[in-house]
């Protein structure tokens, strides 16, 4: 792994002690390690339609919660909502794999005080690949500092979903089984089994929608366009919005991180803040932040007439 370090990123050399002290934590890696190898079942499972569906549709489902809720609702308080809301895309999020909303949050609080500064729990200044996963896997990050998220440390139901961060996941995989069992049981002609829900719709739509998240982390803060000249090194990217339902946007949210909206202009694709406009038709959020037009339009005009 340092080698592929070194690779992938000459600056890490004056950087090189932050990621050795860290150190990296094989008991956090092996259940990694697993969760890859799991995708491997596909080879004797088999595939469906109804298999793929499930996947998408998770990966769809999880993205949204991660981005809306773990990302804009807890880390940045983008907007408001009511605690079985709050609760359900915590829940929905949780199973996601990444762990609670409490550490999830105060990361990524601690990584906007000091994007791309030597206490970033993850710039690609360190490397890109401890940028991606190695820092989720060291020791050093294990626990997270909750003194950075005091207000949401007051539920006990995030509380819990922070302490028992596995117990999401394993409810999905059951739940999986159990409906790949009865359509295979009920609907044979779907050619589907327990197994095969639990390979594709776990394992395989939870992967993807892990490298797809921390791709925010490491390749969002590499390749991309900067309108904002930010402090950091973050990029708009066009493909992980798509990919990640808004989240590629990744310099115009450092330069105003409470914003729910992050593509700023209309053919910025964030479907992820479409989806919270009608969830605020519905009244099932309220006071959505934005950006200002002066402030939106200030920075990057400043920025044209410089170049
Ligand atoms: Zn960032
Ligand atoms: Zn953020």
């Amino acid at each position: 792994m340092r080698a592929l370090r070194y690779w992938f990123d000459s600056n890490l050399q004056q950087h090189d002690n932050y990621a050795e002290q860290a150190g990296i934590d094989w008991l956090r890696i092996i259940p990694f390690i697993g969760l890859h190898l799991g995708c491997l079942a596909v080879f004797w499972v088999g595939v469906s339609t109804v298999a793929v569906a499930i996947a998408v549709g998770l990966y769809l489902l999880r993205m949204f919660a991660i981005t809306a809720f773990y990302h804009r609702y807890f880390a940045h308080k983008s907007f408001k909502t009511s605690r079985p809301v709050q609760f359900l895309f915590a829940f929905i999020g949780a199973s996601a794999t990444q762990r609670g909303p409490l550490w999830w949050a105060a990361h990524h609080r601690q990584h906007h005080r000091h994007a791309d500064q030597h206490r970033d729990p993850h710039s690609p200044k360190q490397g890109f690949i401890w940028s991606h996963m190695g820092w989720f896997l060291s020791r050093k990050h294990f626990r997270a500092d909750l003194s950075l998220v005091p207000e949401l440390t007051r539920f006990p139901e995030l509380r819990w979903l922070d302490r028992f961060d596995i117990a999401v996941p394993v409810l999905l995989a059951v739940i999986l089984y159990m409906t790949g069992e009865g359509l295979a049981a009920w609907q044979p002609a779907l050619n589907t089994s327990g197994w095969q829900l639990v390979t594709w719709g776990y394992f395989i739509s939870t992967v993807v929608l892990i490298h797809a998240t921390l791709l925010i982390n490491s390749l969002a803060h590499r390749i991309g366009s900067r309108r904002y000249q930010t402090q950091d090194d973050s990029r708009n990217n066009f493909w992980l919005a798509l990919l990640t339902l808004g989240e590629g946007w990744h310099n115009n949210h450092h330069y105003h991180a409470a914003s729910a909206r992050q593509g700023f202009y209309w053919w910025e694709i964030d479907i992820s803040y479409y989806l919270l406009w009608c969830m605020q038709k519905l009244g099932l959020i309220w006071d959505v932040r934005s950006i200002s037009k002066q402030k939106r339009d200030a920075r990057a005009f400043r920025r044209e007439s410089v170049q």
